[in-house]
């Protein structure tokens, strides 16, 4: 039987190379290997300055502080999206103020702007299965006269922006465009992941991308959020061991966050073969998915490119007109037992028993549950096999159609009754 795993990490003779080298280097900590990925981590994005450090998480709860959030301050962003994004604004005693999605997956600018207070300090939007947001909408939400009167600084970064701080939750989207540019051009921060399933992985890692407006002294918030990386310690042992001196001094209670250059050296390695290899694989793969079942009249096409903005494939979001959320369980069972290791992106986070806890309902998000119940992600990785892909096609297409037919057998009403729902 064919085992077809959901995401492994692409390791080849490169990555091997350069996880070795850092081994015989006697530096495996946080060095040259972080420094050469920063930098192409900025050709990459365009962007002023990215800083590693050892995950999304961290990376969002170093951007979260650096722009002074504390207790009573709120943060706006998506039902849609892993727990990690929200988890990361309760870290600072911030609260994460949960809205909708628009159908293509991505926070619904209209309920961003409905839920904004004086409290509001940044927005999180995330590019799900690497669609960059709608963009444009949220900016000109945030640069409107009548938001920025609601804004209420706090801190020196706060007076400095003068507005609602747009981050993008960039976890999937690295590669993604908008008008033909990175789409980290859109946002002030773009925070990156570099976990293991990701399109690009250090086995653990993450990257803040800066975008700030021209007022910002790029250097000096470069300088300061690797600083507060490290225990706010302003030498790092690389200096230091290196004959940098021994006298340091801790300037402010910063994190212990920062990239080891092992993990570093395996992003380095697989960067390099990004744009013109590892991305382009991950499109045939989408757009081959995309035209075996465009014909089919369940199939709802995902958003792989439109006049705008183009993913970074990272996810193959499928989704199937109608099943309930049972349905869609049955159908994943099915192809499980097939060898093809599916899964489900994501749970809503009102589902999830923390922010249930937390007072959070899932009848507030309606659509994020909609698109959650029928919602199957396909495996999609450069190393699938054109035989595995076939496979997965044949199989999906095989398990959906049965579903329908078993649905048809007991409620023989059910096709036509949900087909003319959803016109
Ligand atoms: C993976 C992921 C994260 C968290 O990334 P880590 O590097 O594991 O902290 C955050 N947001 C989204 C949307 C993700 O998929």
């Amino acid at each position: 039987m064919m085992k077809i795993p959901f995401s492994p990490p692409f390791i080849d003779k490169h990555v091997i190379d350069e996880v070795v080298d850092t081994l015989q280097s006697n530096w495996i900590t946080t060095g040259p290997k972080v420094k050469q990925l920063e930098l192409e981590m900025t050709k990459l994005t365009k962007t002023q300055a990215a800083v590693c450090v050892n995950s999304w998480s961290s990376g969002a709860c170093l951007t979260l502080k650096w722009f002074g959030l504390k207790e009573g301050d709120e943060v706006i962003l998506p039902a849609y999206t892993y727990c990690a994004t929200a988890l990361s604004v309760i870290h600072c005693g911030a609260k994460p103020v949960i809205v909708d999605i628009l159908d293509d997956l991505t926070i619904d600018p209209e309920e961003v702007k409905k839920a904004i207070t004086p409290r509001t300090k940044a927005i999180i939007a995330v590019d799900i299965a690497g669609l960059p947001c709608n963009y444009g909408a949220l900016r000109s939400i945030i640069q409107s006269p009548e938001v920025k009167k609601l804004f209420n600084p706090e801190t020196e970064k706060q007076w400095r922006l003068g507005r609602i701080l747009l981050i993008a939750d960039a976890a999937h989207s690295i590669g993604a465009k908008v008008d033909g540019l990175p789409a980290s051009l859109q946002s002030d921060i773009s925070i990156f992941s570099f976990h293991a399933v990701k399109n690009l992985t250090t086995a653990e890692g993450g990257c803040v991308c800066l975008n700030l407006p021209c007022h910002f002294n790029i250097e000096e918030e470069y300088r300061f959020l690797k600083v507060f990386s490290l225990n706010g310690q302003n030498k790092d042992a690389f200096t230091k061991n290196n004959g940098g001196g021994w006298r340091y001094d801790v300037l402010y209670a910063g994190l212990k966050i920062n990239m080891p250059d092992i993990c570093a050296a395996i992003g380095l390695a697989q960067i390099r073969q990004y744009e013109n290899f590892l991305f382009e694989l991950r499109k045939i793969i989408a757009h081959r998915y995309n035209d075996a079942f465009k014909n089919r009249d369940w199939y709802i096409q995902p958003i792989l490119s439109d006049k705008k903005r183009e993913s970074s494939y990272h996810i193959f979001p499928l989704r199937i007109i109608n099943v309930s959320e049972q349905q869609r369980d049955s159908i994943i069972q099915r192809i499980m037992d097939k060898g093809i290791v599916v899964n489900v992106h994501f749970i809503p986070l009102p589902m999830l028993s923390i922010f249930k806890s937390l007072g959070y309902l899932m009848e507030d998000c309606p659509n994020a549950y909609l698109q959650y119940s029928c919602e199957i992600s396909l495996p999609i990785y450069p190393q699938l096999k054109g035989e595995e892909i076939n496979f997965i096609i044949n199989t999906v297409i095989e398990e959906v159609e049965r579903e329908f037919e078993m649905e048809k057998i007991s409620n023989p009403a059910y096709l036509t009754k949900n087909y003319e729902k959803s016109i």
